[in-house]
């Protein structure tokens, strides 16, 4: 009978430590969300786009490729020719004069005539709103609608690339062994009121502060609150 109290009591203990973790884990993540959004008063994606479409291209494009490189592209490209009626109408040949300068250009080039002429047969030349539609389209992995999802049809995906998987791993917000772990315990993880910009705060963060080598946390706002064991405070 006392073994069972103890047992109870114990099990009641733990609960409220439990409890009481998780609400300064969540008073946390709070705070560094904060934090990086005053620091990082806008954050947008990079990438230059003046319609839903032209945005696809462009993350199409950004592919293992910098986004200064896309703008680059595009800045001649959509001048031209920023429509899938007008992109198809390039050709591929006629797209790869434009593109050239940006890497895996070939298959990028097949995938967006290809995707092109999916949005003109399926799609009344618009971009379509759901991640099933998006995925189906040439070039569009997860990442890619994910990043449409959120900064085009401001749904709060997060897409989660090399500096979203790094920085999330090394915080720690979300660890995981692989981008759909990591995503899966960001959506988890982000409190609610920052999971829209989330995408993008922590993009920014990446590729500025907490780059891959040498993170630059002497000047990091959350220095105090992360949990990186190899910090680069010299
Ligand atoms: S303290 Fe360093 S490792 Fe931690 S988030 Fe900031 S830059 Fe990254």
């Amino acid at each position: 009978m006392v073994k069972m109290n103890q047992h109870s009591l114990n099990h009641h203990f733990y609960s409220f430590l439990d409890l009481f973790l998780l609400y300064m884990n969540q008073q946390k993540r709070l705070a560094i969300f904060e934090r990086l959004a005053i620091a990082i008063p806008e954050p947008v994606t990079e990438l230059n786009y003046n319609s839903d479409f032209e945005l696809l291209i462009a993350v199409v494009l950004s592919a293992q490729a910098t986004d200064k490189g896309v703008n680059k592209a595009t800045a001649k490209l959509f001048p031209a020719a920023n429509t899938p009626q007008a992109i198809y109408d390039l050709g591929a040949d006629g797209l790869k004069d434009y593109i050239k300068t940006i890497g895996l250009f070939n298959t990028k080039g097949a995938n967006i005539i290809k995707l092109c002429r999916a949005l003109l047969d399926n799609h009344n030349g618009e971009v379509p709103k759901t991640r099933e539609e998006l995925e189906a389209l040439a070039g569009v992995g997860r990442k890619t609608a994910n990043v449409m999802l959120n900064t085009a049809f401001g749904q709060p995906t997060i897409a989660v690339d090399t500096h979203i998987f790094r920085v999330s791993n090394r915080i720690p917000l979300g660890k995981g062994k692989n981008v759909v772990e990591v995503e899966k315990k960001l959506e988890k993880n982000v409190p609610k009121k920052y999971l829209l910009d989330a995408h993008h705060l922590l993009i920014l963060h990446g590729r500025y502060t907490c780059i891959a080598r040498k993170p630059r946390c002497q000047s990091c706002v959350i220095s105090d609150l992360c949990e990186y064991k190899e910090k680069n405070l010299d």
